[in-house]
């Protein structure tokens, strides 16, 4: 067990609730921590943490580009515990709702900053994607943070440095963001679970790397769960109105009615009304006294039943796309709760019959577009 620091999800807009916590981790390079299924890993370099010394590192509002060597060499480190943090609590998650543990995460940080500064996230297999990978992917998945790109302006007290007038500045580094990491750690549970795009049956070094709306919805959700609100990424995008689909917060009622047809580019936005039917259907389940273990192992379990059939790949590749194939798999996982789930994901337009584009006609027919409710 090691001693290091990391943000606590403390249910406000920021970071969370810097602390001090217990991780059983070692300390297996200048920059690089492994766990029993995590390695987490700076890619930049430099000698960021030492075994022999306190691993507890300042934030240092994130460092970056007018920070200090010293003051960037500090956010480095604590990105490094801050991510082995959250992304081992969400595959302990996992593991403890599937009853077994998922496959050997890696986790690069400071990737793909050149020639532009990077400050997103995205998981990868080994297979083409977008920018091209100067690495070998792990055949398990990786998990590649960017280097941070953006500062985020806050009131005065908000987490970072106060500027002259008082204002807070901290420069946005993925590794800092809970949001971030749930997120990319949810597509991993994904791949290993529905594996939306059947690449258990792709030879390994081309696996596909698209995303489905599904995928998208499923790992917002996760990330909800595992930070405690439906506006997961309101630290830095809450500069964008609530009703806004890029905002993604799950609470608005997003119904069928906005699918956007065809998959070019409208998986987070598609994968939105999913997350906020989830998210809806778990409000129910608590709302009616259930238990929160088991609506997410319901989810858990009904993504496992669909990555679980052996149809040819193409017939399931286009059956692991519909919302309506994972809400019947949900349903099926859990009797008990299957009638409240049903319910609340009716109220989304999501029904256990029917093609995306039909719940979208059914939808549209049926209601007016008003979103929020
Ligand atoms: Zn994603």
């Amino acid at each position: 067990m090691i001693r290091v620091a990391a943000y606590l999800p403390d249910g406000r807009t920021g970071p969370g609730r810097l602390a001090e916590v217990e991780l059983e981790a070692t300390v297996t390079g200048p920059a690089e921590l492994t766990l029993p299924q995590l390695t987490v890993r700076d890619e930049r370099g430099g000698e960021l943490l030492d075994p022999t010394g306190p691993l507890v590192h300042d934030p240092a509002a994130g460092g970056g580009p007018l920070a200090g060597a010293a003051a960037d060499q500090q956010a480095r480190a604590f990105g490094i515990t801050n991510t082995a943090y959250h992304i081992h609590r969400a595959l302990h998650f996992a593991t403890r709702l599937l009853g077994q543990p998922l496959p050997h995460l890696l986790v690069r940080i400071g990737v793909h900053n050149a020639p532009k500064r990077w400050g997103g996230g995205h998981y990868r297999l080994p297979g083409a994607a977008t920018p091209a990978e100067p690495y070998d992917i792990a055949p398990t998945g990786e998990i590649h943070l960017g280097g941070g790109r953006t500062f985020l302006h806050g009131p005065a007290g908000a987490a970072g440095v106060a500027g002259p007038d008082g204002a807070a500045r901290y420069f946005h580094v993925p590794a800092h963001n809970a949001s971030i990491i749930y997120h990319e750690v949810g597509h991993h549970i994904c791949r290993h679970t529905a594996d939306f795009r059947v690449n258990r049956s792709r030879p390994q070094g081309e696996q596909h790397n698209g995303k489905v709306a599904l995928d998208e919805g499923t790992a917002d959700f996760l990330a909800a769960v595992l930070l405690g609100t439906p506006d997961i990424y309101g630290w830095h995008r809450g500069h964008i109105p609530q009703w806004d689909p890029r905002r993604r917060r799950l609470d608005p009622r997003w119904t069928m009615a906005y699918l956007r047809p065809g998959n070019g580019g409208q998986a987070h936005a598609n994968g939105t009304i999913w997350a906020s039917a989830l998210w809806s259907a778990r409000e129910r389940v608590l709302t009616e006294g259930g238990n929160p273990d088991e609506f997410d192992r319901m989810l858990l379990n009904g993504l496992t039943r669909l990555g679980a059939c052996e149809g040819p790949v193409a017939e399931e590749r286009d059956r692991r796309n519909r919302f309506s194939e994972l809400l019947r798999e949900l349903a099926s996982a859990d009797a008990t709760l299957a009638p409240t789930l049903l319910a609340a994901m009716a109220d989304h337009g999501i029904l256990p019959e029917g093609r995306n584009a039909d719940l979208r006609e059914r939808m549209q027919a049926g209601t007016d577009t008003a979103v929020v409710t």
